[in-house]
């Protein structure tokens, strides 16, 4: 540990103690969340609050996750090394860069372009070499590389698209949080095995509107 990054340790090792208590107990998990900088996916007006178990905003009417969501929710994956994810909502990147230190491969959407060009710089920075991110509408999947051993949501549409729990391989699970904008959504993990699709309740959260199609202006300007 270096310069600045002394700085955070102690809200640091208080937020990873935090977590510990409302239950994350994967230590891998745990120990991902140790080694991505939080503060480098918040904007500077907020680096104070960088390991503080909240969600901050991040532009474009986005925020980064609170902590312990990405925890959760990263858990709930069950991930391993050889793993192929798919992530719908880059946002600031700092899912995605959790779980790039827990499996093979992250391909990754976002349909805010400002966003995406910040996120990919940031992972660019800290070497996550085994992320592919784009610029598109998540609701659509990835085709191209599908199927994916997990699939993972960091906004919330009322209905799962079809494309996506489509895009599960056999064996895999997806994690989703389900519900209408501005109430209180069901975060949900959907396994896949030859009979069919299971679904599990994993709790209650609170996201940003999964929405299909890209901004208006096509260039998912700041604002
Ligand atoms: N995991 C991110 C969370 C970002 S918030 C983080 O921790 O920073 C959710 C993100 O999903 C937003 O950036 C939003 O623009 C994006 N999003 C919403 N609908 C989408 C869609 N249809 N396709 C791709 N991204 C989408």
């Amino acid at each position: 540990m270096t310069g600045n990054d002394a700085v955070f340790l102690p809200n640091k090792l208080r937020l990873l103690m935090e977590l510990r208590r409302n239950g994350i107990a994967d230590d891998k998990v745990l120990g991902a969340i140790e080694r991505v900088p939080r503060e480098k996916f918040v904007p500077a007006t907020f680096l104070d609050q960088a390991y503080e178990n909240v969600a901050l905003p991040i532009g474009n009417g986005q925020t980064i996750s609170q902590p312990y969501v990405v925890a959760r929710m990263t858990e709930a994956l069950e991930l391993g090394d050889r793993h192929k994810v798919l992530e719908i909502g880059t946002g600031s990147g700092y899912q995605t860069a959790v779980l790039a230190r827990l499996c093979r491969r992250v391909f990754s959407i976002e349909r805010h372009r400002a966003l995406l060009r910040q996120a990919e710089l940031r992972l660019a920075e800290l070497r996550l070499h085994n992320v592919t991110v784009r610029y598109g509408d998540g609701t659509k999947g990835w085709p191209e590389q599908a199927p994916f051993d997990r699939i993972i949501v960091t906004a919330a549409a009322a209905e799962l698209p079809a494309q996506l729990t489509e895009s599960l391989a056999m064996g895999g699970i997806l994690v989703a949080p389900i519900g209408e904008e501005r109430r209180e959504q069901r975060l949900v993990r959907i396994r896949r095995d030859e009979s069919g699709f299971t679904t599990e309740e994993l709790g209650i959260v609170r996201f940003v509107p999964l929405v299909a199609g890209l901004p208006r202006d096509g260039a998912g300007a700041a604002g």
